[in-house]
């Protein structure tokens, strides 16, 4: 019969295991934690500003956003979370015509965050912040109108 089949090994091997978990409960006990305290840590919470939550559209040192009403991001998006309504009008230096934007629609509640329409974009006029307390009780408010 080897030992830890003994009634004293099976008692020997009983009392390491205990001290091992004892061990581990120490070992957590001294470490640093990293538990949220969320909401309550609202103002002081740190998003990582990798983090997509939401697509915005970031302005030019005059105000302006930079969209030029492509529509290259809406036909990048595999979900038609996209809409941009354009009118052409003629330009007043040129007189020539062109697209400018009317109307630019997300949907916050379809989009996967893959980016694509972002990368798609020639004039970095869309991005995602990182404001991730988007929750509504109604879906339509998530279909939200990016320029102003
Ligand atoms: S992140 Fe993806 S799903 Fe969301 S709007 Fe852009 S292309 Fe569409
Ligand atoms: S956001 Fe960018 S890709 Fe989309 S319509 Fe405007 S300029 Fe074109």
């Amino acid at each position: 019969m080897k030992f830890r089949d003994t009634y004293i090994g099976k008692i020997f091997n009983g009392t390491r295991s205990l001290l091992t978990g004892l061990g581990v409960t120490l070992k957590e006990f001294f470490t640093k934690k990293v538990t949220e305290q969320y909401p309550e840590n609202r103002k002081t919470l740190k998003i990582s500003d990798r983090h997509r939550a939401m697509l915005y559209m970031p302005l030019d040192e005059n105000g302006n956003n930079k969209c030029i009403a492509c529509g290259l991001c809406q036909s990048a998006c595999p979900n038609g979370t996209i809409t941009v309504k354009t009118k052409t009008v003629t330009d007043e230096e040129t007189g020539k015509s062109k697209k400018v934007l009317l109307e630019y629609t997300y949907d916050l509640g379809c989009c996967m965050f893959c980016q694509l329409c972002v990368n798609a974009c020639p004039k970095d006029a869309i991005a995602f912040n990182n404001h991730f307390e988007n929750a509504v009780f109604d879906r339509s408010k998530l279909v939200l109108k990016l320029n102003k």
